[in-house]
């Protein structure tokens, strides 16, 4: 009687997939011929709905996932600020004409169909308008897999495109677990993935893509550098890097991981940075004045609190311990490392930061530069010929230059290496899911 019963429940629940990807379809197959300019007025409304609402959405994603509300209402009011950025943003998915020989040759920008949003809930809002929007004015529907501790943020994405008025079935959330990721890209109707989320199911989801010949889209974890050379506003980078590491409980992708001081300014600098750090002390997420939340998950927490030791382990020295004071919160943390701690090679998601010293320019690159990842780097000096010799040798999707990483819809954002490829945001996301059809003729 069990079997037949949960037999009964797959069925339904798969039946229920399938119906999503096929309304998805059919809407892909009126929305493709709906012009640029309607779709992008569709965009505004939603943003608008965003905007006045960004207290409630706000909360739902600090109850969610521990994030400060003050920085939950700031992601929703991102978001709007992204989405009012597409609404107005040049159309450069018309034909383009080319000259040639022939009497005509042309490029036109034919939407994919149907693209799977696979989400984290760092960002429960952000990360997923920032895929979906690009693609969905670019005439394709999105079917959203959000982490599975963010599901009401999903739900309340897909009513705030149902409210501004989108034809139905251009935006859905799916209300699945991770295992049923392949069953849906493997679906005939759905042609392209994006991911956000950890280079290991980065890879899974991206050789599923493969195998299927659908394109993909990653953004995966980074362990930014944040270099301070000794010509640096130090008491402006001291801030700015607490922040960098701190914001969002330090689970950012983007979000300073390794603070790459110069060693004739360490006794300088550190202390300053260790008294900003310290503003950042855990509180209810709930309260406005809340700098540092709870992390997202106590098993993240474990994760972190491993990590930790494994440093010390390998021969990292404490500044600030590590101080776990509840399942999911702790007082942030920071170790000096050195060259060649195994630590340096994995991404740490959370309130502990790294500091190493250089003693030049020249290691000061070579040690941000030596990791797997790739995603976005900040460099703090006044010298012009400094900023230039960091930004030719960077190996990051990003160079920021005396600010933190944080992104802008006007700039393209992504990584290279480990970090993942293709790209979010700017007029270039536009391009991510479509094909270039060529058409030439007499
Ligand atoms: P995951 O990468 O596991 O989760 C991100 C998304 O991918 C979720 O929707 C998750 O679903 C889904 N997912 C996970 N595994 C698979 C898979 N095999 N196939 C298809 N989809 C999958 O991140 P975690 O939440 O486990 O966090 C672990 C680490 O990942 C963090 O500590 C951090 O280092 C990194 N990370 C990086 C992010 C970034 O912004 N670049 C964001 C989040 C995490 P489900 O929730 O159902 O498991």
């Amino acid at each position: 009687m069990l079997f037949i019963e949960s037999a009964i429940y797959f069925f339904n629940m798969e039946q229920s997939i399938e119906n999503k990807l096929i309304k998805a379809d059919n809407a892909f197959q009126i929305w493709r011929k709906v012009p640029f300019a309607e779709r992008q007025q569709l965009i505004a409304k939603a943003a608008e709905i965003l905007k006045a609402h960004s207290q409630k959405f706000g909360e739902i994603i600090t109850t969610e996932m521990n994030k400060p509300i003050s920085q939950s209402v700031a992601e929703v009011e991102k978001c709007a600020l992204m989405m009012n950025y597409y609404a107005h943003a040049e159309n450069i998915l018309k034909p383009e004409k080319i000259d040639s020989e022939y009497t005509f040759s042309e490029v036109h920008y034919i939407p994919k169909g149907v693209i799977l949003g696979v989400m984290p809930w760092n960002f429960p809002f952000w990360q997923v308008l920032r895929f979906a929007i690009p693609a969905i004015l670019s005439g394709n529907t999105v079917v959203l897999k959000h982490a599975s501790i963010c599901f009401g943020s999903g739900n309340a994405i897909e009513k705030i495109f149902e409210e501004a008025g989108f034809p139905e079935g251009i935006f859905q959330n799916l209300e699945v677990g991770h295992k049923e990721v392949k069953e849906i890209l493997e679906h005939e109707v759905v042609k392209g993935v994006s991911l956000t989320g950890s280079g290991k199911a980065g890879g899974e989801v991206a050789s599923i893509a493969g195998m299927n010949i659908k394109k993909s889209v990653l953004e995966l974890g980074g362990s930014d550098a944040f270099i301070v050379l000794n010509d640096a506003d130090l008491d402006e980078a001291a801030k700015v890097g607490a922040q960098a590491r701190l914001q969002n409980c330090g689970q950012t992708c983007v979000a300073a991981k390794r603070f790459i001081i110069d060693e004739t300014i360490e006794a300088e600098f550190l202390p300053k940075f260790i008294e900003e750090y310290k503003k950042y002390v855990p509180g209810d997420p709930l309260d406005k004045e809340t700098k540092l939340g709870g992390m997202a998950r106590p098993d993240l927490a474990d994760d972190l609190e491993d990590q930790f030791k494994r440093a010390l382990e390998n021969g990292a020295e404490i500044i600030i311990p590590l101080e776990r004071i509840s399942p999911n919160e702790f007082k942030p943390g920071l170790i000096r490392v050195k060259e060649g701690n195994p630590i340096l090679q994995e991404e740490l998601f959370g309130p502990l930061g790294m500091v190493m010293v250089a003693k030049n320019d020249e290691e000061a690159l070579q040690i941000a530069n030596d990791i797997p990842f790739g995603l976005s780097n900040s460099v703090w000096t006044k010298s012009k010929d400094r900023q230039q010799f960091f930004i030719e040798g960077l190996e990051s999707g990003t160079v920021n230059i005396n600010r933190m990483t944080s992104s802008d819809p006007r700039f393209p954002f992504g990584g290279t290496k480990a970090s993942g490829y293709g790209t979010e945001l700017s007029l270039i996301a536009l391009k991510e899911f479509v094909t270039p059809k060529t058409i030439v003729g007499n």
